[in-house]
């Protein structure tokens, strides 16, 4: 591929590991052409994820903790299955605050806990609260 002196970042969704433009370039400071046409800065949400998440859910994305290489990120052995549960419904199923980052990983079989306990949960605040937005 072609090196020039600006380059789009791209970031890795910690969610869906989509990559996807940031919006930002990046510029060689000697404007020399050195860059790829696109640049990994690290992990970030895409907007979808994102979109989500100020909506106030939390994304739990499934994770094989047999195939990963560590809890990092990057090492972690994704199954490709993602649950997003609200963050009232997080906090009384796990009993914790809603993590900082918007995500955890959990392995399969806590995916399907938190799956027929979120059904549970939504349907009963339909009923207990009727929509109410504040
Ligand atoms: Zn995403």
């Amino acid at each position: 591929m072609t090196k020039s002196c600006v380059s789009m970042a791209v970031a890795t969704c910690p969610v869906c590991a989509r990559q996807h433009d940031t919006g930002e370039l990046l510029l060689d400071r000697r404007l020399r052409d050195s860059l790829e046409p696109k640049t990994c800065t690290g992990w970030k949400m895409c907007p979808a994820c994102q979109k989500l998440r100020d909506d106030g859910y939390v994304a739990l994305v499934g994770a094989d903790k047999l195939k990963s290489s560590g809890s990092e990120l990057g090492e972690v052995w994704r199954t490709g299955r993602i649950v997003h549960l609200r963050a009232s419904v997080f906090s009384d199923v796990f009993d914790a605050e809603v993590p900082e980052q918007g995500m955890v990983f959990a392995d399969d079989e806590t995916l399907d806990q938190l799956e027929a306990a979120a059904n549970r949960t939504e349907q009963q605040d339909d009923a207990e609260e009727g929509g109410d937005h504040g």
